[in-house]
């Protein structure tokens, strides 16, 4: 579904991925991991455009990413994304969060886009939620509902940057399991976690990134349990 070849990004003359290949398929869940400035979040934000790579191709569902705007809103409204941060609409209901995009991109009715939106809430476990303002949800209800909203656009992969890490550690699990669901429901994601636990029991794959590139990648047992490379052992070790 989404393929990456020969990646190259610069920000200015840092080089930041220097020749990277990924390839996710569809229904695949892929765990990045790696130290911090390793390019994680950038690779993640190459996928939908977010950045633009200097060489390289990426080809989502077969289609070339050129760097044209109405290209990328189209390749944009296939893929959800979430952030470490929610970036809910705080002036709206949780509803209206969930519903605006439905309405406004996909064209769908208002009836239409409601009835999909309180789906998705008892999805994420918030049914009684819907007529709720943002702030007045624990940062882990936020980030659930920050999913569902992505989900309300049916994209065809999700794409997540750190779901969890700005979250107190007793709010982590629930996000977590719902991103497990999600995964078991067969989603193709594509996620940037520590959250080792989560790596182990959702991932199809884990590719492990450092120095601007994939250090190796596996199956989680392959790479967290016996990593080859030097810099794949040196990372885990630091985290145990
Ligand atoms: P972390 O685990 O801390 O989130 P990461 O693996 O996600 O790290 P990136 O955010 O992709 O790393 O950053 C990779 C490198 O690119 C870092 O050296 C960072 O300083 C640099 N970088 C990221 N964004 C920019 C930007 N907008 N302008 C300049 N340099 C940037
Ligand atoms: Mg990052």
């Amino acid at each position: 579904l989404v393929e990456m070849r020969d990646i190259v990004k610069k920000y200015g003359d840092t080089v930041v991925l220097q020749g990277v290949d990924l390839e996710v398929d569809r229904g695949e869940v892929v765990v990045l991991i790696g130290p911090s400035g390793a390019g994680k979040s950038t690779l993640l934000r190459c996928i939908n455009g977010l950045e633009r790579i200097q060489s390289g191709t990426i080809r989502f569902a077969g289609e070339e990413l050129v760097y044209q705007e109405k290209h990328l809103n189209q390749i944009r409204s296939r893929i959800g994304m979430v952030f470490q941060s929610f970036n809910l609409f705080p002036h709206l209901k949780v509803i209206d969060n969930l519903m605006m995009a439905q309405v406004d991109v996909l064209g769908r009715s208002k009836e239409e886009a409601r009835e999909r939106a309180e789906r998705l809430l008892e999805r994420v476990g918030l049914p009684d939620k819907a007529d709720a303002y943002p702030d007045k949800l624990s940062g882990g209800q936020q980030q659930r509902v920050a999913i569902a909203r992505a989900l309300a656009m049916d994209p065809e992969v999700m794409l997540f940057d750190e779901p969890t890490s700005a979250l107190d550690p007793e709010l982590v699990g629930e996000v977590l399991q719902v991103m497990r669901t999600l995964a078991d429901d067969g989603m193709t994601m594509v996620v940037v976690t520590h959250e080792m636990r989560f790596a182990r029991r959702a991932a199809d794959r884990v590719v492990l990134m450092a120095d601007s590139g994939i250090a190796e990648q596996g199956t989680p047992e392959q790479v967290l349990e016996h990593p080859t490379s030097e810099r794949g052992r040196a990372f885990l070790a630091e985290l145990s």
